[in-house]
């Protein structure tokens, strides 16, 4: 059985950086790796709002986290906000980390719906310390000093520009010995006898042999779909968003730790503050709405003057059959996309790294690593693409073509029991180990309006007047931590501030 020795990664842009760099940095030299990528060709260029999980690759890098900000112009995010998407005018923020504290044997939301069917409730955003923060415009990293109080669960992640990410990455990667081919590839030869890839030959001729390749080269999927035939399972169905345009815009006064996502009449506008700049996009149904409209209606919500020329996208929500194949491994937009409405594009990336790293053969391919590889890729494509077809399911807006079609929709038989579910007694399981936690789920299905038609009918062991003081106490503790928190602008000032 052959050595793995040469490991070739083919494209440049986020997914294939960051592959590049984690595997330098974890096998310090074990393989000569390669990386090709085209100038001529260049990158998606967006991905720029991540969530928390990312503060594990960082540290698996052993980066700085104040220079990496600094470097990538970045900021913090402490979560979401959704404006317009449960109905007009309504707005709730999907807060990483927790909902206040557990009582007994029940979460907080629980005790929130007991109050809330007697109209003695607030919003559920009183209870998540990330929120109110985020509302308040005011970030701190978690006190691990405190980890009882709201201040030690602080949960937070970062937006960044996305081509200074790559070029920091790349950067990172050929000082561990990565080497860099820049080069269109134009041929991929197979082995005759057993269908393996053996090289790709770039335009100027020269042809790269290795026995890994993994296939970074975006949408396209060069080596896993147009050299292996592996086929891709396509979602609009149920995702019918199929096109994106996206423009920067200058640095508004509005420098929010959060995210925006602001639903339009055939999808939705993101807003993302960054150090330098704004990066704002519109993600639209083709089938219901113009390019020209959709780029309007982008305009004119920018809160900035725009600072370049819009970016068009087009993309098919899915993924392929497999994502590894005998010795190709697909990772990035090669392997499926979701659209960003949860930021997990650079999340999918790095749990794609880190599953190869943890099933790579020795020598070889079992088939035995393939198989559960792809087996938890599949897993953890279809729980994310749930829980992104949630938010168009349970709106209940039906003012345009396009909301009536996902708000009638028919959704994945595992989508429509956790629905069914929590409409009951507000149950949710997070089954082995999905991306999205219970209190993702939770904030989604209420702040959508999903309310319960009952609490777990164990809120009734706790006396009302308890039930009370326990959540105006956690109410009272939060306001409190936020208030003594610093503004994130004020925050990045004193900690990362880009140069
Ligand atoms: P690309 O960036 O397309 O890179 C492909 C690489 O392959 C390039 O270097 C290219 O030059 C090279 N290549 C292609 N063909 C050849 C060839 N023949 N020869 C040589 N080289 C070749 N993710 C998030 O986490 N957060 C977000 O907020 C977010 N927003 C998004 C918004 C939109 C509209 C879209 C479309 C995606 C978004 N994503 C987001 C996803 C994120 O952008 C991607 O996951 C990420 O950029 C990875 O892209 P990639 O590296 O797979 O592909």
């Amino acid at each position: 059985m052959r050595q793995l020795r040469r490991i070739l990664i083919a494209g440049g842009g986020s997914a294939g950086w960051m592959t590049a760099a984690l595997f330098a940095r974890l096998f310090k030299g074990l393989y000569e790796i390669v990386l090709v990528e085209s100038d001529e060709i260049g990158t998606v260029g967006v991905g720029e709002a991540t969530i928390p999980a990312i503060k594990k690759f960082n540290e698996l890098l052993g980066l700085d986290e104040d220079d990496f900000v600094r470097r990538t112009q970045g900021s913090f995010k402490l979560g979401i906000q959704f404006n317009d998407w449960s109905r007009f005018g309504s707005s709730y923020v999907h807060g990483f980390g927790v909902i206040g504290q557990d009582l007994e044997w029940l979460r907080c939301h629980q005790y929130w719906v007991k109050l809330h069917a007697l109209g003695r409730a607030g919003e559920l955003d009183r209870y998540s310390i990330n929120t109110w923060a985020a509302l308040a415009n005011r970030f701190m990293r978690p006190r691990v000093d405190m980890p009882d109080s709201p201040v030690g669960q602080i949960a937070y992640a970062f937006h960044f520009d996305a081509g200074l990410y790559a070029a920091f990455l790349a950067d990172y990667a050929r000082a561990r010995g990565v080497e860099r081919r820049e080069g269109r590839i134009v041929d991929v030869s197979l082995e005759g006898n057993n269908g393996f890839i053996r090289s790709v030959t770039l335009a100027d001729g020269d042809e790269l042999a290795a026995d890994l390749f993994i296939d970074c080269s975006g949408f396209r999927g060069l080596l896993i779909g147009e050299a292996l035939g592996v086929g891709y399972e396509d979602w609009s169905h149920w995702l019918p968003c199929d096109r994106a345009i996206a423009v920067p815009s200058e640095r508004s006064t509005d420098f929010t730790p959060y995210t925006r996502s602001t639903a339009r009449p055939a999808g939705w506008q993101w807003r993302i503050p960054l150090q330098h700049r704004t990066g704002n996009g519109h993600v639209y149904a083709s089938r219901y709405m113009e390019d020209a409209v959709a780029q309007q209606i982008l305009f004119d919500h920018l809160d900035a003057a725009p600072t370049g020329e819009p970016r068009r996208l087009r993309f098919k929500p899915g993924r392929r059959h497999a994502g590894w194949v005998k010795n190709c491994v697909a990772v990035g937009l090669a392997s499926g996309f979701l659209e960003p409405l949860e930021s997990t594009g650079l999340h999918l990336i790095q749990s794609a790294i880190l599953r190869l790293v943890r099933l790579l053969p020795d020598a070889g391919f079992d088939q035995a690593n393939i198989a559960e590889f792809n087996r938890q890729t599949v897993f953890e494509y279809e729980r994310i693409r749930d829980f992104i077809i949630l938010h168009y399911k349970a709106t209940q807006r039906d003012d345009t073509p396009f909301w009536r079609h996902v708000r009638t929709m028919d959704v994945p038989e595992t989508l429509a029991r956790k629905m069914a579910l929590f409409a009951a007694n507000g149950r949710i399981f997070r089954e082995d180990d999905e991306l999205f936690a219970e209190e993702s789920w939770i904030q989604v299905l209420i702040g959508q309006g999903v309310i319960p038609r009952a609490p777990d009918p164990l809120v009734d062991v706790t006396p009302m007047a308890e039930i009370e003081r326990y959540l105006s106490n956690i109410e009272g503790v939060i306001a409190k931590c936020v208030s003594l928190m610093p503004t994130h602008e004020a925050f990045v000032a004193r900690t990362c501030q880009a140069p």
